[in-house]
């Protein structure tokens, strides 16, 4: 994968797309961000990329967007958590118009790299049905019964990546992302995930002195949660590796919802009472990582602490709140 040319984030106004902006240009690339947001609303914004406001399921936003461009990577999608995405599937599918455009408009500028962000919840419902799961390998994705509507998207929409790459020779790679959490996210609104919404919760419940929160599920469903740093870090070697397959990005290490909140009361300093909510969508019952073909094929795998990548997270959330300033700020980290 050349270093030399412009590199196109879509979704770089989002979470994840917002930090590989910032590393991209930290490690000296030329960056192109675009996004649909209005850029008041981006997470980051990076004062070395080229930042632009475009609806990427537009054929022709992908053809400008992509216009001179080497590498692309696709993180735009309407998503969320699993509030957002149970409710809003239709919406959810759209995204499949991102990823048709962008692989077309990026064959027609002959790109020579392109990385698709697709999702751990393309692996099939009926795996995942005990908090004790076995890990998920590639291989589970088939036969084919992922997540309703957001799912069924990010399928299909690797499955094209493939046939691009097979069909017209487009070097396609795609990482399959469990739960990234971090700074610089969505937190409240209704698209926030668990990692974002229980720091929320106990923020504000020690705020308030009020110390009750509301717990989605019983909360011993499980899951495994990847910080941000360690998914740019394994992105960019999904991207600009070998692997022609979908690779598994995320963390091993399988929590419950209650131990996830355990990690956050102690992060806060106090105990909060659980008001379960038994009618909240939860999706699947246990999902993890099977990280054996990654790290066959990178030599590597997420390694960051949930302790420790949650403390951050904290720290973020607690200011937003506390200062209620504009989200989408400039800033510049030392290299
Ligand atoms: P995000 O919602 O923060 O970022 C996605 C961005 O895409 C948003 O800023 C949104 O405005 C933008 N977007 C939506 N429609 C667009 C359009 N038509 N044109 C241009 N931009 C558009 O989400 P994220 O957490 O940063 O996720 C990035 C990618 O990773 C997504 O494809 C998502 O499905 C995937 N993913 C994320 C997670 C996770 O835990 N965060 C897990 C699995 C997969």
């Amino acid at each position: 994968m050349s270093d030399e040319g412009i590199v196109l984030v879509a979704g770089g106004g989002g979470f994840i797309g917002g930090h590989l902006v910032h590393e991209l240009a930290r490690q000296g690339r030329k960056v192109r961000s675009v996004d649909c947001k209005p850029l008041d609303d981006w997470f980051q914004i990076e004062p070395d990329a080229e930042c632009a406001r475009l609806d990427l399921s537009d054929r022709e936003a992908c053809a400008a967007a992509v216009d001179g461009v080497d590498t692309v990577f696709n993180l735009a999608a309407d998503m969320g958590g699993m509030g957002f995405i149970e409710a809003n599937k239709a919406r959810c599918m759209l995204s499949v118009l991102i990823n048709t455009h962008l692989l077309m408009a990026a064959l027609e500028s002959d790109v020579d790299r392109y990385f698709y962000a697709s999702s751990a919840c393309v692996y099939a419902a009926e795996k995942q049905t005990d908090a004790e799961v076995t890990p998920l390998k590639e291989g589970d994705a088939y036969p084919a019964m992922p997540e309703d509507g957001y799912g069924w998207e990010k399928l299909f929409s690797e499955r094209m990546c493939r046939h691009f790459r097979e069909d017209f020779g487009l070097e396609t790679r795609v990482a399959r992302f469990h739960n990234v959490y971090g700074p610089f996210g969505t937190f409240e609104g209704g698209r926030e995930k668990a990692p974002a919404a229980i720091c929320r919760k106990i923020i504000e419940a020690k705020l308030s002195g009020r110390h009750e929160i509301e717990v989605w599920g019983d909360g011993e469903q499980t899951r495994s949660f990847m910080y941000i740093d360690d998914c740019l870090y394994g992105t960019q070697l999904i991207a600009g590796g070998d692997a022609l397959e979908p690779l598994n990005l995320g963390s091993d290490r399988l929590v419950t919802i209650n131990q996830l909140v355990d990690i956050v009361e102690s992060i806060a300093g106090i105990r909060v009472k659980r008001r379960y909510n038994r009618f909240a969508p939860v999706g699947v019952r246990g999902r993890n990582s099977d990280n054996t073909l990654l790290e066959a094929t990178l030599g590597w795998a997420p390694s960051i602490t949930l302790e420790e990548g949650l403390e951050s997270t904290y720290a973020w959330i607690h200011d937003q709140i506390v200062s209620r300033a504009p989200v989408a700020i400039a800033r510049r980290r030392s290299a």
